[in-house]
């Protein structure tokens, strides 16, 4: 188990590194992370996360009762989806819910990132599906990731943002940094015309080097 002190100063840096990029803004987006098989480390509802302190973080259990917490401060209303994740995948220690601009845009102009186009996010995403629509900030969202999660680490919300996973809490910001730059160069490459998709055979080989990786 990582120490529970360390794990909640992990998780305001990251925060804090999210925020600086205008992935956070404002009290949007929220940050969890796995205490240990029953406890979950997660960051309060409306506090806006570039001033998050490792103190307000709230511990809860995998049903989301508050174990520990600033008296006041209630856990993210989208704590239901992060313990979904928690639930179905035990190998997820980090969970970031954001709402990446270009990623979203993407969605709202129906251009799935299912297909493979660009090598890298094949290697460090993996496939991305596109939830249905589920209204933001209520348990729609844990029932719209359950057909996804147990098989991908990115999933893009429709309509509303990303929902990004991994074994480590760099890990989960890391593919949610990769996802918007990715989402930025296919919109750049839509300004100019429909990108062309990797053939086949090169999508095999990408997928069998990930694999080769532990993923
Ligand atoms: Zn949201």
């Amino acid at each position: 188990m990582t120490d529970p002190l360390v794990l909640r100063r992990e998780l305001v840096e990251a925060a804090r590194r999210l925020d600086a990029q205008g992935l956070l803004p404002g009290p949007s987006g929220n940050l969890s992370a796995r205490l240990d098989a029953e406890r979950v480390l997660v960051v309060p509802s409306a506090v806006p996360k570039g001033r998050l302190q490792p103190e307000e973080l709230l511990v809860v259990n995998l049903e989301g009762e508050v174990l520990q917490g600033i008296r006041g401060y209630k856990p993210t209303s989208e704590l239901p989806m992060h313990l979904e994740v928690y639930r179905r995948r035990p190998d997820v220690h980090a969970v970031v819910h954001a709402h990446p601009p270009a990623s979203v845009a993407l969605t709202l102009a129906g251009i799935s990132l299912t297909e493979a186009i660009l090598p890298e996010a094949v290697l460090l995403l993996g496939e991305v599906p596109t939830t249905d629509y589920a209204t933001p900030s209520t348990p729609e969202n844990q029932a719209a990731i359950a057909p996804w999660i147990e098989k991908h680490d990115v999933i893009l919300l429709a309509r509303h943002g990303s929902l990004t996973v991994g074994r480590t809490i760099d890990e989960a910001a890391t593919r949610l940094e990769v996802l918007e730059h990715t989402a930025k160069t296919l919109l750049w490459a839509y300004m100019v015309r429909e990108p062309s998709k990797l053939p086949p055979e090169a999508v095999a080989k990408l997928h069998a080097v990930r694999e080769s990786y532990g993923k």
